[in-house]
């Protein structure tokens, strides 16, 4: 096991930070139970610290599974793999391909850990397709006794449903069985429509493709639309950056220098959006051109080094346009300055107690704010606009819905709390910011 020697643990964007009594890297299922058993509590375990909701804080325990990763086996039948928790999905891409398989959706970056994808009900887009959870088989936890348990839809099935998406509360998955597809390519084409005709047809669009999603500088008439389709062109290699690499590529410069520039002149930031708008070609549904062909794993992550803050919430997808529309009027009137354009993307229903996409086809959307401008007065805003849409917030970005309201939201939110103190009568696994998320003692 390696013990690390500077006690501080810090999210990705910087704002949440925490000094546990230690900070545990185990090597193996037998050593993080042992961890779990003896920890000081509240015992939590952090996967890539994407999340920007304070779920990883701990003064007792942080657990990294960074040691345990890989692949353990594959089905190649069933076209399933057991995968170690801490495994990133960067790193499981290739694993995969060896194995002539990949993950049926992503998200838009890759730097997280499988195991902390599930555990916010992470998705990317297409409307037929599920969130990363939801394609999980089987997973194993260890719990807050250190006893190990196997979970599925025949082993301990109540476990299964309220683990997929559990945010670490119920105990600590060490390995995790996957539901995959046989190795696909990806072609992406896309660029910019105007709004009014991307709303209009987003039904249409969205049966189109098997990913479809759109971003949308507030103060622009145009959006820039991004489509992935199944392709049986060659495959071209994609050159990743590595993890640390702090280099900007171009466009990630021209970015920060406009969101440096709408900070100190905030009347820009109009036109500044419209010109980050018009940086991308046009897209005509007409136009047939080839776009780029990559696998899976290589197609849907891009690289994020502009930091930035986070409100996302999932509302019932055939009212996604109206939801986002009012969102975008807000935003250009409220007198808040910001730059970043809103996300709008879907995925499918599940069947995940505290999942947002429970028995619900959802449209997300997404907000940021730059990472040195205040974000809550624009995210409350925006917020108040998603709770009239019974919009359900993503557990790792920002929000501020409580137990109450969250009660409302999802219908086995009681069966979800009854599971989480039988398994963890002591709350073992729970810091402040999960025992008011659940409204425990
Ligand atoms: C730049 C950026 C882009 C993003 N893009 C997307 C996107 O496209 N789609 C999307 O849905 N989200 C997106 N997110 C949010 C992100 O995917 C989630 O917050 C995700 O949970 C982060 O994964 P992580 O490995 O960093 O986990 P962490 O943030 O470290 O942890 C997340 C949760 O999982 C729990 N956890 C971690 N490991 C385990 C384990 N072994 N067993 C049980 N619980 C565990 C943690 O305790 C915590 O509660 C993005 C975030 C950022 C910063």
């Amino acid at each position: 096991m390696d013990f690390v020697m500077t006690n501080v643990w810090s999210n990705w964007s910087g704002w949440v930070k925490s000094w546990p009594v230690a900070l545990l890297e185990p090597v193996s299922e037998e050593e993080l139970a042992a961890i779990v058993k003896d920890g000081v509590a509240p015992v939590r375990v952090a996967g890539s610290g994407h999340s920007f909701t304070p779920l990883v804080e701990s003064q007792g325990t942080i657990i990294s599974l960074k040691n345990m990763s890989g692949v353990i086996d594959h089905n190649d039948e069933a076209k399933t793999a057991r995968i170690k928790a801490g495994t990133t999905i960067r790193d499981l891409g290739p694993l995969l391909l060896d194995r002539g398989m990949g993950l049926a959706n992503q998200g838009d970056i890759d730097r997280q850990s499988l195991a902390g994808a599930v555990g916010t009900g992470t998705h990317g887009t297409g409307g037929e397709l599920g969130s990363l959870s939801a394609g999980v088989e089987s997973f194993r936890l260890v719990t807050a006794s250190g006893e190990v348990v196997n979970a599925n839809r025949e082993e301990n099935i109540n476990i299964f449903n309220a683990g997929r998406v559990s945010m670490g509360s119920l105990g600590i998955m060490s390995e995790i069985t996957m539901k995959l597809k046989p190795a696909y390519v990806l072609e992406e084409t896309g660029g910019r429509m105007p709004v009014d005709e991307v709303l209009a047809r987003v039904d249409e669009l969205r049966e189109a493709h098997r990913h479809f999603e759109f971003f949308w500088f507030p103060y622009s008439r145009e959006a820039i639309v991004k489509f992935l389709s199944e392709t049986e062109a060659e495959a071209r290699p994609r050159r990743r950056r590595p993890d640390d690499d702090k280099a900007e590529t171009r466009d990630e410069k021209i970015f920060r220098v406009a969101c440096e520039a709408s900070r100190y002149l905030p009347f820009l930031r109009g036109r500044l959006q419209n010109f980050l708008t018009s940086a991308s070609g046009r897209y005509s549904l007409a136009a047939d051109a080839p776009g780029r062909a990559r696998w899976s794993h290589d197609a849907f992550p891009s690289d994020r080094n502009n930091r930035f803050n986070e409100m996302e919430y999932a509302v019932p997808a055939e009212r996604g346009p109206d939801c986002i529309r009012e969102v975008a009027a807000y935003m250009r009137t409220c007198g808040i300055n910001f730059l970043f354009p809103l996300e709008y993307r879907y995925v499918a229903a599940d069947d995940i107690w505290l999942s947002p996409f429970y028995e619900r086809d959802s449209v997300t959307i997404s907000v940021h704010q730059y990472h040195r401008q205040p974000y809550r007065e624009l995210f409350e805003g925006v917020e108040n606009i998603f709770r009239r849409y019974q919009g359900r917030p993503h557990w790792g970005k920002l929000h501020t819905a409580k137990a109450s309201e969250l009660k409302g939201l999802y219908p086995r939110w009681d069966d979800f709390l009854k599971v989480r103190s039988d398994i963890d009568p002591t709350g073992k696994f729970l810091n402040p910011y999960l025992k008011e998320l659940f409204g425990v003692d």
